[in-house]
């Protein structure tokens, strides 16, 4: 019988992640980073949970849920994770059932409320990347302050109708922008959740959460495999009515109340 090679993954471990491992990009080192991952998704709706799925495959090690909305029966047409027997349930004691289901060695915690300047630093502490899926820009800031100030990236991803949006962020580095710098303070008191209103095709939803987890990958084998790039600053935007995508550079604001001179 052939013996599986020698490393710090034990057969079981090595079967599941062996596409992972024979890509050179990624290899046994990255599988091994990843695996010492901890991530933060805050957001389990349409881009959380393809990104959950997606980065619970990838063998992130360990994943803290943050959600205090409950199922909506209106959420199914995009959120992944949730089938009918979720619907009234909290999203986030739901979201960490289906990472249970699918993988018990992944380690979770969860909070099932919503994420501020109050509890922030304690959800972030020790975290390699956050991932932000949320809809509404009051939390989206809260979000990036506190990775600004806890010195952890951010990924802030969105979408709505055929559109979205996902740019990695490290605004707590001298000459790199954060997410504050690309949208300005004018959104902290607007509650803006115009996904109801405008709608927004399934399928969007999809490409814009696992576009987040790719680039999730990329942000955590940075340093560590040839793959990890992690283009901060660099907002892609993810057209699928044409269908295209196209990418732009936020540059810092040195007057950012984020993460400029006067906030640091
Ligand atoms: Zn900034």
């Amino acid at each position: 019988m052939k013996q599986p090679p020698e490393g710090p993954f034990p057969p079981e471990r090595l079967a599941r992640f062996a596409r992972h491992i024979v890509l050179p990009e990624v290899g046994g080192a990255g599988q091994a980073a990843l695996e010492r991952s901890h991530v933060v998704l805050v957001g389990l709706g349409g881009i959380g949970s393809p990104a959950l799925q997606y980065l619970a495959a990838a063998g992130i090690g360990r994943l803290t849920l943050v959600d205090g909305d409950k199922v909506d029966a209106s959420n199914l047409q995009r959120q992944t994770i949730y089938t009918t027997r979720d619907i009234e349930h909290g999203k986030a004691v739901s979201a960490r059932r289906w990472l249970a289901n699918f993988d018990v060695a992944t380690e979770a915690e969860l909070h099932d409320g919503r994420i501020g300047p109050d509890n922030a630093p304690a959800l972030l502490e020790g975290a390699d990347l956050v991932l932000d899926g949320t809809d509404n820009f009051a939390t989206r800031l809260a979000v990036s302050d506190a990775c600004v100030a806890a010195q952890v990236p951010l990924l802030s991803a969105a979408v709505g109708r055929f559109q979205g949006q996902v740019g990695a962020f490290a605004g707590h580095r001298a000459d790199q922008a954060c997410y504050r710098c690309f949208v300005g303070d004018a959104f902290d008191a607007e509650d803006c959740d115009s996904c109801a209103e405008d709608g927004m095709l399934g399928a969007m939803a999809g490409w814009t959460g696992t576009f987040a987890a790719l680039h999730a990958v990329r942000v955590l084998l940075d340093g560590v495999s040839s793959f990890g790039d992690p283009q901060w600053g660099t907002v892609h935007l993810l057209d699928g009515m044409t269908p295209a995508m196209r990418s732009f550079l936020i540059a810092k604001d040195p007057a950012c109340s984020g993460c400029g001179s006067a906030a640091l």
